[in-house]
Order: structure tokens, then C-alpha cells, then sequence
């Protein structure tokens, strides 16, 4: 009788897994896209992709896609480019995890390290590697209170920082916090761009954390006197100077780095999004002098466990040799032309840019959802930004031509009609 029930129990055991077999068989990836993979808006855009190449991305049924986000800002090598790609192979036939933060010496870190600090004012001079742009923000955060031994950080209105706690404390909006609160006390945000709003910056802030280029808020640039007051006034007052270039660096704005277009240098640079070529990876780069105070007093300032892993780093060296070896920054700003020419419409009310960095102005955010469908069906891909909702995100990889340029503004200014 046991027995019988014992086969019973097996057959049924082995109908229900041909069941789910069979029913994994005909369930489509968009069904367990919905139901196994986490979501975080009502409306995900459902793309299935099964195959990125330069400025295209490719659906299974051959459907081509014009990348004209780069993954929000990451892929400004274009994607899947050649020598990036072959120094992740390499790597990771070599080794992939050893251990980071400072304690092995290996190849990639450290020669992806010196020509970042090749590139870079002789005071950004030492490199702590991240997972990402928010870890980034974190660990320059920390970095400055421990320097400076003052509790407070100060950003500014519509910055965004990322989406830790730490980094969401600091962003500029308060509709994403409200219900993740209590976050960091001592937070305080000024108004981007007004010179009067410096003076706020006192001996009790450790450091102020401004965005070069306000991505979010949509593409809203620094005024340069505004940035050298800045510098000035931190300076006075001993407050450390952090730039966020996670979405305004590695060429994106025509520069290596868009701080360099402002004679202002800043004591912490923070990086990421483009600096992997597609791998996740960031960095926040100080003087060596100020970057020790994470290794005393008490030790571990700041711990990872994959920050700067080897296969990242050497993405990411790969990916700073193909933007310097083909000086991808130099046509940016041709580029940027080329877009500003071809975004002419009646309904267009302003275009922002930074290089290749651009939000196209719109009356709402319902006609920027339509344009992004028309557009999407269209073959090519655009977006819209956080905190301006009302305005379309343009920010492609850095090779497009010209001739891709007028396309996709033709698609995008058709969506308009
Ligand atoms: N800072 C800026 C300016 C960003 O645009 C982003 C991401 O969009 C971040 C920080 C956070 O980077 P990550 O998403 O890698 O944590």
C-alpha cells in the first residue's frame, strides 16, 4: 500500500514537472519577463532583445532598434564594441574575482587606474573602484565626512545621485524619498545655478555634491561662474568639491570629462554608467591625501566586494583606450549640431544639450509618451528624464553619423505631427 502510494506520489511528481515543462515551453519570455523579473513601473517598455552591435540593437524577429539612449548613458562606445569585448574575454579567461579594495595587486585595476589619472588634474590622482554609480556617491559621501570630521552634505534641486539611501538623501526631488524616510539627516539642497544660494555652504558641510550637467532635471548645464563661485566658496570654507560626471563623462558633452570645458576642478570626481563599455563599474577619484583617511582611524573606510572586479576594469580600460585611441570626444560637438539642425518642429519648444547630451522640450508628458511609442515603433529608441518628464531623452552612443542623425530626428520629428 506504501508502495503504492510511494509510485503514485513519483508519477505525479513527474507529470507536474512535464506539465511545467511543457508549459515553460509555450509560456513566451514576455510572460516570464512579467512574472519572474521585478518591475518597477506599471508600464515596462517590454523590449525583447536578443543582440546589440555598435548603434543597433536587434529584436529576435530581426526588428532593428536605433540606440539613441545607449542604455542611459552607458554605451557611449557604442555596444558590444570589438576591443572591449575582447578584453572581457580575455580577462575572464584569466581570472575574474580575486578580491578588491586595495589589497591584491592586479593588472587591470591598476593600469585602468593610471590612465584614469593620466587624463585627469594631477590633484584627482588616486582611484577607488565601485560597483556603481551610486556606491560611487556613497563612498565619497563617507569620504568626506571622515575627512573633514563635519556631519553635513549639501546637493542641489532635481540633482540625481542614484538610489541607495545615501545617494537618494541627496537627491534633488522629494517624491522618490517619501516613503523610504527617515534617510540622512544633515541634507540640504540649494538651487542649481544661483550664486546667492552658496553662501548656505558653511564650516559645517563636509562637501557638496553637484552634477556638472544636471542630467534628470533635463540637461540643465552649469552656469561656469556659477561652478568657479562654487569652487571658491568651498575652497573658503573647506568644504570638499565632489562632481558627479556618472552621466556627463567619458565624452558624452565633447570632453573626456565635462568639468574640463569650466577650469574648475573638483577635490572628489565621480564616474561610472559609460566608463564599463556595458560592464558595471564606477569610481570616485580624490587626491591621495584625502582618499587615505578611508584606511585609518578606523580601518575599511569603505568595503566592496566587487568594486573594480577584473573583468570590469578591464572593460573599463578597454573602453577609456577606444575613447582615447579614436578621440571619440572630437566630433561630439559636431554632432550635437547636426541634432540641433534637424530638431525643428512647431511642437518642439526648446532643445537643451551638452554635446551629445540632449532633451528636446515638449508641451507634456503625454505627447512625450506618444513620441516615444511612435518612435519606438518606429525603429528607433528615445526616453524622457526623472525630473522632466516633459522633455525627450537623446543621448546616443558617440559614433552615430551624421546620416543616423538626420534619420532618427526625421522619425522624431514626424512622431510630432
Ligand atoms: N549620478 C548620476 C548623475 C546618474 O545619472 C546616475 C544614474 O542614472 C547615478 C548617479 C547613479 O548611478 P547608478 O545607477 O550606477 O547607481
Amino acid at each position: 500500500m506504501l508502495l503504492q502510494q510511494g509510485i503514485f506520489v513519483f508519477i505525479c511528481n513527474i507529470k507536474k514537472t512535464a506539465r511545467q515543462h511543457l508549459l515553460f515551453m509555450n509560456t513566451s519570455l514576455r510572460q516570464l519577463f512579467l512574472q519572474h523579473v521585478a518591475q518597477t513601473s506599471d508600464a515596462p517598455l517590454q523590449l525583447e532583445i536578443n543582440r546589440a552591435e555598435g548603434m543597433y540593437l536587434y529584436s529576435p524577429d530581426g526588428q532593428r532598434y536605433m540606440d539613441l539612449i545607449a542604455g542611459i548613458g552607458v554605451s557611449n562606445v557604442g555596444h558590444c564594441h570589438p576591443h572591449v569585448v575582447q578584453a572581457v574575454q580575455e580577462q575572464a579567461a584569466r581570472y575574474m574575482h580575486l578580491m578588491v579594495y586595495g589589497e591584491y595587486i592586479y593588472y587591470p585595476q591598476v593600469q585602468l587606474s593610471k590612465l584614469l589619472c593620466a587624463q585627469l588634474p594631477p590633484s584627482l590622482n588616486n582611484v577607488y573602484l565601485t560597483n556603481s554609480g551610486a556606491e560611487a556617491v556613497e563612498g565619497a559621501m563617507k569620504l568626506a565626512k571622515r575627512y573633514t570630521e563635519r556631519p553635513e552634505i549639501i546637493s542641489f534641486k532635481n540633482a540625481y545621485h542614484g538610489s541607495t539611501q545615501g545617494a537618494l538623501s541627496i537627491m534633488g526631488d522629494e517624491l522618490l524619498k517619501n516613503k523610504v524616510r527617515p534617510l540622512l539627516p544633515a541634507t540640504r539642497t540649494l538651487h542649481y545655478n544661483v550664486k546667492e544660494d552658496i553662501a548656505a555652504i558653511t564650516t559645517q558641510t563636509a562637501a557638496v555634491v553637484a552634477e556638472v550637467v544636471q542630467a534628470e532635471a533635463g540637461v540643465i548645464a552649469a552656469d561656469a561662474e556659477f561652478l568657479q563661485a562654487l569652487r571658491k566658496h568651498c575652497t573658503e570654507q573647506g568644504v570638499l568639491l565632489i562632481f558627479d560626471e556618472i552621466q556627463s563623462g567619458f565624452g558624452r558633452c565633447g570632453t573626456l570629462f565635462a568639468f574640463e570645458q569650466y577650469g574648475v576642478v573638483p577635490d572628489i570626481l565621480l564616474l561610472a554608467k559609460g566608463m564599463g563599455g556595458g560592464l558595471p563599474i564606477g569610481a570616485f577619484i580624490a587626491d591621495k591625501k584625502i582618499m587615505s583617511s578611508l584606511s585609518h582611524d578606523p580601518v575599511l573606510g569603505h568595503i566592496t566586494t566587487f568594486g573594480g572586479n577584473a573583468v570590469c576594469a578591464a572593460a573599463a580600460l578597454a573602453t577609456l583606450e577606444v575613447l582615447l585611441q579614436n578621440n571619440l570626444m572630437a566630433e561630439v560637438k559636431e554632432k550635437e549640431q547636426c541634432f540641433l539642425q534637424y530638431l525643428q518642429h512647431p511642437r518642439i519648444k526648446a532643445v537643451r544639450s551638452k554635446g551629445l547630451m540632449i532633451a528636446v522640450e515638449l508641451d507634456s508628458f503625454d505627447t512625450v509618451l506618444q513620441s516615444v511609442q511612435y518612435c519606438i515603433k518606429n525603429g528607433i529608441i528615445v526616453d524622457w528624464f526623472l525630473f522632466a518628464p516633459h522633455c525627450l531623452r537623446i543621448a546616443p552612443p558617440l559614433l552615430i553619423t551624421p546620416e543616423e542623425i538626420q534619420t532618427a530626428c526625421t522619425i522624431i520629428t514626424k512622431s510630432l505631427d
